[in-house]
């Protein structure tokens, strides 16, 4: 096909890396990769796979309590944070060996170690240079911490998968996924937990009920929220204990702290100044419509690129890019109506537009809501409500948004992302048939606008 090395060299074999070095080796590709730290990228190691083993372990406190409503007697529960991460850990191993022979089954080279980019077709790899027609980008992200003082006794999600001890007392900064999600996972897992959020309320960009609900169900267990707070110093007290000053001047002691502030693109060190490869203020790499960067053979997927922070829009990003380069796919990636789910506790499952996005776009919006307490919590003294919404445009009766806080929220929403994909309308949602006794047959129940 060429004189280069091979046809296609990733550099990152995280999410989007993996599925575009595989699937281009399927088709015919000559394809290496390299990984500098571990196999599956940060969803296996430190993001969506350990994040929803202990969202199961924290559920399971609440599992626990319907199960006495059931007639059950739990005697002695106790929980073992060393056990869950020591099964965790190994989970994980028996992943990295999965990626492992995913790509090497495909016939695709591995090479471990840091990868760069000496100049256009050419990467550094272990003291010598690989050619390649085709360079992807697919490095992903890294957390980001504010910069205050004493900063360094702040963690991240990082190395909250790894702590050896859980705390007694958290703070977690942020009001995105991680602060959402952790904040649940550390308080049903008996830690006392504070969350500290610049703005007025979490989550900023969905839906104003859905947020308002989550964050009332999670108040209701016992989480602290702040709200426009600012943190502006920490300092590690005698006892080990983190001391915090606020922008008020109070003064608050945890045994640790959280930052979950954002990620930012992976892009120090690795060449880039070689190339004609351009980012923006972020450091972002930017791509076209194929996810081609301003250097002609150089692409970028996934974190990187900063368009959705989501595993299965890198997965789609590799998947397209591997069908531009070696198949017919035209390459491009549609990134309307993502679903996407927050594993708080209660968790949440949303898909399309918000109300206020839909009116912020001239829709004239019929609101359909409905909230009830789930039929397994009706012999407990647990009564958090489920909420569920759609969106629906008047004019030509589609249904703009599905949204939902509630038990298996995220398994629910993805069924009726394919209906709302294809445009399905209201009447339609009314034409199905529900299941019965299930939540999921409100969404085609729900007969009277609000
Ligand atoms: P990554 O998976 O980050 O992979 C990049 C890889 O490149 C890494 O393995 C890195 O070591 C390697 N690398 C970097 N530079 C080099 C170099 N120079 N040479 C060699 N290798 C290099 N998404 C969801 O959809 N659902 C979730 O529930 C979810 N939960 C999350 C929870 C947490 C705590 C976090 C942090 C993220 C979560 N995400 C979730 C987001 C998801 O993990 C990312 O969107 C996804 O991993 C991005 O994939 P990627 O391929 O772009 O990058
Ligand atoms: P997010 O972007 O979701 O949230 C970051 C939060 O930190 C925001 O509330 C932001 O405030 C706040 N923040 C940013 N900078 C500062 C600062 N300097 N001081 C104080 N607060 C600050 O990022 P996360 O870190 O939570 O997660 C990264 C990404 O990973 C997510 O966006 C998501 O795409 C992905 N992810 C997905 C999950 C899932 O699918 N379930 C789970 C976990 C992560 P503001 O709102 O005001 O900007």
């Amino acid at each position: 096909m060429s004189n280069y090395d091979y046809d296609l060299f990733v550099i990152g074999a995280g999410s989007g890396g993996v599925r575009c070095a595989r699937m281009s080796a399927s088709m015919g590709a000559r394809v290496a990769i390299a990984e500098e730290r571990y196999f599956g990228g940060t969803c296996v190691n430190v993001g969506c796979v350990p994040k929803k083993l202990f969202v199961y372990a924290a559920h399971v406190r609440e599992d626990l309590h319907t199960a006495a409503s059931f007639g059950w007697t739990v005697e002695n529960a106790r929980f073992h944070w060393p056990t869950l991460l020591e099964n965790k850990n190994r989970e994980i191993a028996r992943l990295n060996g999965i990626y492992r022979s995913i790509l090497a089954n495909a016939g695709v080279d591995i090479m471990e170690g840091r990868a760069t980019i000496a100049a256009p077709h050419q990467i550094a790899f272990n003291g010598r240079i690989i050619t390649a027609r085709n360079i992807l980008i697919a490095t992903g992200g890294w957390p980001v911490k504010p910069d205050i003082p004493g900063i360094e006794h702040a963690i991240t999600s990082n190395e909250f998968f790894h702590l050896p001890q859980l705390p007694n007392t958290a703070l977690i900064v942020g009001g995105g996924y991680i602060a959402v999600e952790f904040a649940g996972i550390l308080h049903n897992l008996g830690v006392q937990t504070t969350l500290s959020y610049r703005g007025p309320l979490i989550l900023r960009g969905f839906d104003q009920d859905i947020r308002q609900h989550v964050c009332n169900a999670m108040s209701a267990k016992g989480i602290a929220f702040q709200f426009n707070h600012r943190i502006t110093a920490l300092t590690k007290l005698p006892d080990g204990k983190i001391q915090i000053i606020d922008s008020d001047g109070k003064i608050l002691a945890v045994d640790c702290v959280i930052m979950a502030t954002g990620r930012n693109p992976n892009t120090d060190g690795l060449g880039l100044e070689n190339t004609a490869v351009e980012r923006d203020v972020h450091g972002a790499i930017l791509v076209d419509d194929r996810l081609q960067t301003a250097e002609p053979g150089i692409f970028a997927v996934g974190d990187v690129i900063n368009r959705i922070q989501l595993t299965p829009v890198a997965l789609a990003e590799g998947m397209a890019l591997a069908h531009y380069l070696f198949g017919t796919g035209p390459g491009q990636v549609d990134y309307r109506n993502i679903p996407t789910a927050v594993f708080s506790q209660p968790s949440i499952g949303t898909v399309g537009l918000s109300e206020e996005q839909a009116r912020e776009q001239g829709f004239d919006v019929v609101i359909f809501r409905s909230t009830f307490t789930p039929m397994q919590q009706s012999l407990s003294d647990i009564k958090e409500k489920t909420l569920m919404k759609l969106v629906v445009d008047r004019a030509s009766d589609k249904v703009l948004g599905a949204h939902m806080v509630g038990p298996d929220a995220g398994e629910i929403i993805q069924g009726l992302a394919i209906a709302i994909r294809m445009g399905a309308t209201k009447a339609q949602f009314d034409q199905t048939i529900g299941i019965h006794p299930t939540a999921a047959e409100e969404f085609v129940t729900m007969r009277s606008p609000v």
